[in-house]
């Protein structure tokens, strides 16, 4: 059973992936006490009493329990009208368990260390310029970046690994089997980021987890975005391709392997150009930047923010050949939004990415695409909107991943300090 389901807490809570729930109840009890903490932030132990059902000097225990662990800190009171002492505010400490994060796309190359709570405690983001990189070399930089934020982790417990990579990646085997964007296939990540990080001084036991960006978009989003208690939503974030996650019923939706919701390859224009993945008429083929940018005439040479700029210019100043390519991109993002809500009647479609620039001059002509596209009953439920987290939300999502070993055995996390 997904540790989501005993929780007390709603399904946004739930892991990703199935995971077991504790040994016993007081178990259960302090990991439940460890996700409102993680999830909503201080919290007064009258309103954990509420949010629980437990009893105050069942509460009082388990966060005795979590101090001593060094999660939860208690500084000052909630001031309540009324009669009664004020009650003290259990706050998560984010030193006391430590994901570290980790972003693989095609334009960046970037590491956070995320703390108990979700602080960002230390970030590193390296953009750059659009071309295919080895693993090796992404993975000398990940290294790098976690070994010049060794300060911020040194001492503190260490959860996981979390990796978001633009790829198909496998769960089971911790490998990123298809990235046609970055131009990788069947890589071992798992197993190299662990020998690099182990140079920089990170356990070799310490778990290396993948996914795939969007997808942990997805988590992010729905845990800490523009998705909050939100069980069933679809994320779509722009970058060279487009990448789809979906969490449905409060659960990331994965697939045998991890595979599942490769949107962008979805079949929308049996007479479109060849992709990457080599099938022709794929969503990234109509909706993706490369066909903005190929509509638009902006030379080959700009690509990324530079040439989004650049079209987004050119529309401004009345340019029709610019405006055209939004509008028939927009159209094309429009249809596929229609595909995917007919497919999962999600209450919430958030775009991340490049699209969360390009929303506002695309949003008539998706609008437009979308209603001729999706299902009235299922249209009429959705809402459209753009990311909360922007540029953190795959490191965020990443850091969730890691986290996850944090609600399954706490203590087991807590002993695994790192020291020089
Ligand atoms: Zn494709």
């Amino acid at each position: 059973m997904a540790l989501g389901q005993q929780s007390i807490s709603p399904p946004r809570t739930s892991t990703f992936g199935a995971t077991h729930a504790g040994h016993n109840v007081r178990q259960h009890n302090l990991v439940s006490l460890l996700r409102i903490l993680h999830l909503d932030g201080p919290t007064s132990r009258a309103r954990l009493t509420q949010l629980t059902g437990l009893n105050r000097s069942t509460i009082g225990g388990l966060v005795s329990e979590l101090r001593e662990l060094g999660l939860a800190v208690e500084n000052g009171r909630e001031v309540t009208p009324g009669p009664g002492r004020p009650s003290p505010i259990v706050e998560p400490r984010p030193e006391g368990a430590i994901a570290l994060a980790v972003e693989l796309t095609v334009d960046c190359l970037a590491t956070a260390v995320i703390g108990f709570g979700g602080q960002i405690l230390a970030e590193r983001r390296l953009v750059r310029p659009r071309r295919s990189v080895a693993p090796e070399e992404a993975i000398e930089e990940v290294a790098r970046q976690i070994g010049a934020m060794r300060r911020s982790w040194e001492g503190a417990p260490l959860a996981g690994v979390g990796v978001a990579v633009a790829g198909l990646t496998n769960r089971l085997t911790g490998t990123v089997d298809f990235g046609p964007n970055l131009g990788w296939r069947d890589v071992p990540l798992s197993e190299l980021l662990s020998e690099a990080l182990s140079d920089v001084g990170v356990p070799e036991q310490v778990g290396i987890h993948l996914a795939n960006e969007a997808d942990l978009g997805a988590l992010a989003e729905a845990r800490r975005g523009a998705g909050r208690d939100v069980d069933d939503l679809v994320y779509v974030s722009g970058e060279v391709g487009i990448g789809v996650g979906v969490m449905a019923g409060g659960q990331p939706l994965l697939g045998a392997a991890g595979y599942a919701a490769e949107a962008g390859h979805m079949l929308v224009n049996p007479d479109g150009e060849q992709c990457c993945c080599g099938a022709y008429g794929c969503w990234e083929t109509e909706a993706g930047e490369r066909a903005l940018l190929r509509r638009a005439g902006i030379e080959p040479s700009l690509v990324g923010g530079e040439a989004i700029a650049a079209v987004l210019a050119r529309a401004a100043d009345g340019d029709p050949v610019a405006t055209a390519a939004i509008e028939a991109t927009g159209r094309w993002l429009g249809l596929g939004f229609g595909n995917l809500v007919n497919l999962f009647n999600p209450r919430l479609v958030v775009l991340g990415g490049l699209y969360h620039r390009l929303f506002e001059p695309l949003q008539p002509f998706i609008c437009a695409a979308f209603s001729e596209r999706a299902l009235r009953v299922s249209a009429d439920m959705v809402e459209l909107v753009v990311s909360e987290l922007g540029d953190e939300a795959l490191l965020i999502g990443a850091a969730e991943l890691a986290l996850t070993r944090l609600f399954e055995d706490p203590v087991g996390v807590v002993r695994c300090t790192v020291t020089a």
